[in-house]
């Protein structure tokens, strides 16, 4: 599934060669999306210039001065930038076409992704509006975490994963946040002292940015005429390792069920 870090390739991938380009046509092969793609959004974006691609959690953003397309990948979508005689895929739902030489392709096999349209501002579109803050800017700091997570009885794990508290941080990487910051991803989230909520914003920082600079080396594959832009597999200590020794300790690594996801740590780093 195409987390944040993915994402963030992806904006960074297609930015360069659809910002200050116009929208000549837009073809919808498939409409039925995880929610249908509307109906206006070709008249609103046709003929209209793309002023700047942005990125809110897992959402891309298509600024134009009329409006916003907003694009989620969903579990299996991608983006690439071909050629507009490309044969397409029976899996390429839309194309946005800017010239003879160049569109951007929504390939989404499973059709979990979505293609929608807002004259607003997006930050006020319902699915944006209740976003926490950004993993990877100023904002997110671990006082911020420590005063979101006074009282919480919940599990620390789940809490870093609601996107209300902090966005973008998935299965991945709340398991690999965890064990850098050696918490147990079972601890109450209001039992962690401020300093351990530093540790652990420091941690989420750290993955996600790795997590984007390995995708850097994937960019060129946005061009690519065919095939899935590289989501990439990064060094990982404890996602997918149940029994492996630990890095730092030797003990097998533990895997335990938490809100239906698998969780994997290390029960004597993860205290
Ligand atoms: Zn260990």
């Amino acid at each position: 599934m195409p987390e944040l870090p993915e994402v963030e390739t992806t904006r960074r991938g297609i930015e360069p060669h659809i910002t200050q380009h116009t929208i000549r046509d837009i073809n919808v092969r498939q409409r039925a999306l995880r929610w249908p793609v509307p109906l206006q959004l070709r008249r609103n974006a046709r003929n209209r210039k793309i002023l700047a691609v942005e990125r809110r959690g897992k959402y891309l953003l298509l600024r134009l001065d009329n409006g916003t397309i907003i694009i989620h990948l969903g579990m299996s979508g991608s983006l690439r930038i071909c050629s507009s005689d490309a044969p397409a895929d029976k899996h390429d739902h839309v194309d946005f076409v800017f010239d003879a030489q160049k569109i951007l392709r929504l390939r989404d096999p499973r059709k979990f992704g979505a293609v929608l349209w807002t004259a607003d501002q997006p930050e006020k579109h319902k699915l944006l509006a209740s976003l926490g803050p950004e993993p990877l800017q100023d904002d997110f700091t671990g006082e911020y975490l420590h005063r979101h997570t006074r009282k919480r009885t919940a599990a620390i794990k789940s809490v870093i994963m609601n996107s209300r508290i902090v966005v973008g941080v998935g299965n991945i990487y709340a398991c690999e946040s965890l064990f850098l910051a050696g918490i147990n991803p079972k601890r109450k989230a209001g039992s962690l002292s401020l300093a351990r909520c530093e540790r652990l914003v420091a941690a989420i920082k750290q993955v996600l940015a790795d997590s984007i600079t390995q995708g850097g080396t994937t960019l060129r594959d946005f061009i690519r005429e065919n095939g899935q832009p590289g989501y990439f597999a990064q060094k990982l200590f404890v996602y997918g390792k149940a029994g492996e020794p630990c890095a730092h300790c030797g003990n097998p690594i533990k895997q335990i069920t938490q809100q239906q996801r698998s969780t994997f740590y290390c029960t004597q780093c993860q205290r």
